[in-house]
């Protein structure tokens, strides 16, 4: 038999199976199949750690919020947030849904081209456009959501020269009841800041304001907010109307709906607390169907919505690398992924469970990934199974943002594999290796050899 190894005892208060206020933890449930394939197998073929993507679950979120906005409002776009996840083949099958293409930087928007997006379904965002990325946007008549007065200045110059009229228009700031305020972006509703850049746009009649847009922030818990924001964009729309009879054919209401994630601190997990798409759509709808435009002038409704959509579509597959005691008695987990590659870590408890079944013992434990820094903490405590060397366990809803934000710090990064409808597995993005990290170093002649000359 083999000698088992050693592990120094401690002393600890047994509270197995004891119930919280909400009945027994079910958190740590097995999870040993996506989609019908098996986690094991993932592993086996692709490695440890990897990120597993469900179309079938991106394209069942896509519907429902669609029908949840359109059984209430007759003129609805939803726009793909390219930075929430901008690999190609996830962005293509909201693509093949329906969606267009919301993009916040040039390389964003220069994915969207690749993929197909005419440039007139694309939406460009975000406060650094170059004098290039706004021609480039004003030749493809693309939708320039204008950030701040020096951007207005420059759009109406480039303009005049192309002899053109872009189709514009403007990120508007406000207070809808949810501190601090976003104000960094766009022009400030409250202090008459957005009045001042609509009048400019209009009298100058060198841009084609067509639109109005906000994003009030994000994981907005509050659908009472997104009603105001909707008042406060039909109120300029109306006004607009009254003062310039110019009709405003579009109100963006951005993103910022909530994804299943639990906020770190939260006494519930998520998955409790926060309202359903539907809610969020009955906020929007009804405010605007009650503002007061005429019927056949309702204006266009753009959603460009990103974690909600995906980050339950999104999975972390990884294994233990080792156990550990704590020199305070706390057990301790290390495992193969860490912030490097869930930076969603630093503000959520991410929900993890076994992938393969375990008895009814548990311990709370402090999950590490393997990083050499001290800050790589992917749970603080989580209630788990003992976990041996090797076992695997499943991240969830880590669809959004964790790839986009990941670093290659330390690690490289892992395969991206997508499960299609029909169980059928893809590589969508390769690991990085050496080669893909050192493809654009550059060695001086004199730095060519460790040999001095
Ligand atoms: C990030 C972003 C979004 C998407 O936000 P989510 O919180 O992922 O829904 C939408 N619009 C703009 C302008 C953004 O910057």
């Amino acid at each position: 038999m083999e000698k088992l190894k050693y592990e120094r005892p401690i002393i600890k208060s047994l509270n197995t199976g004891l119930m919280n206020k909400f009945g027994t933890k079910t958190e740590y449930n097995a999870l040993t199949h996506i989609d019908g394939v098996a986690v094991r197998d993932i592993i086996k073929d692709y490695g440890s750690p990897t990120f597993v993507y469900s179309e079938k679950k991106i394209r069942d979120n896509y519907q429902d919020a669609k029908r949840a906005f359109e059984t209430r409002y007759p003129k609805v776009q939803f726009a793909w947030s390219y930075k929430t996840c901008y690999l190609n083949a996830v962005c293509n099958i909201y693509h093949q849904e329906g969606s267009w293409a919301e993009v916040v930087s040039r390389f964003e928007y220069d994915k969207a081209i690749n993929n197909g997006v005419p440039g007139n379904k694309i939406i460009f965002n975000g406060p650094e456009k170059t004098e290039d990325d706004l021609t480039t946007a004003v030749k493809n008549d693309s939708l320039i959501h204008i950030d701040h007065f020096d951007e207005l200045y420059l759009l109406t110059r480039i303009a005049e020269n192309l002899k053109k009229k872009p189709r514009v228009a403007i990120r508007v700031n406000m207070d809808t009841g949810i501190y601090p305020i976003w104000d960094r972006f766009g022009f400030n509703y409250e202090s008459g800041q957005a009045w001042e850049a609509i009048t400019k746009i209009i009298i100058s009649d060198k841009l084609n304001l067509v639109g109005l847009h906000c994003h009030i922030g994000t994981y907005m818990l509050s659908t009472n907010a997104y009603a105001i924001a909707a008042s406060k964009l039909s109120d300029l729309a109306l006004g607009i109307k009254q003062k310039f009879n110019k009709r405003i054919e579009y109100l963006d209401l951005g993103g910022g709906f909530p994804s299943k994630n639990t906020l770190k601190g939260s006494y519930q997990v998520a998955a409790d607390y926060i309202p359903e798409i539907s809610e969020f759509a009955d906020a929007i709808c009804n405010t605007l169907l009650n503002m007061g435009f005429p019927y056949d002038e309702l204006p266009f409704l753009y959603l460009e919505t990103g974690r909600a959509l995906i980050d339950d579509a999104g999975f972390l597959l990884g294994s233990v690398i080792a156990n550990k005691r704590l020199s305070d008695g706390r057990k301790a987990t290390i495992m193969d992924f860490g912030v490097n590659l869930m930076f969603t870590s630093f503000w959520y408890d991410h929900k993890i469970t076994p992938a393969q079944p375990f008895g009814y013992h548990t311990e709370d434990t402090v999950l590490y990934g393997p990083l050499c820094m001290n800050i790589d903490v992917v749970r603080e405590n989580i209630n788990l199974p003992p976990l041996n060397k090797s076992d695997q366990v499943v991240v969830h809803y880590v669809g959004a943002y964790c790839i986009t934000q990941s670093m290659q710090f330390i690690a490289l990064r892992p395969n991206v594999v997508l499960i299609d409808t029909r169980g059928q597995t893809h590589v969508i993005k390769s690991s990085d290796d050496l080669a893909i990290l050192e493809q654009n170093e550059k060695k001086p002649a004199h730095l060519q050899s460790i040999e001095n000359e």
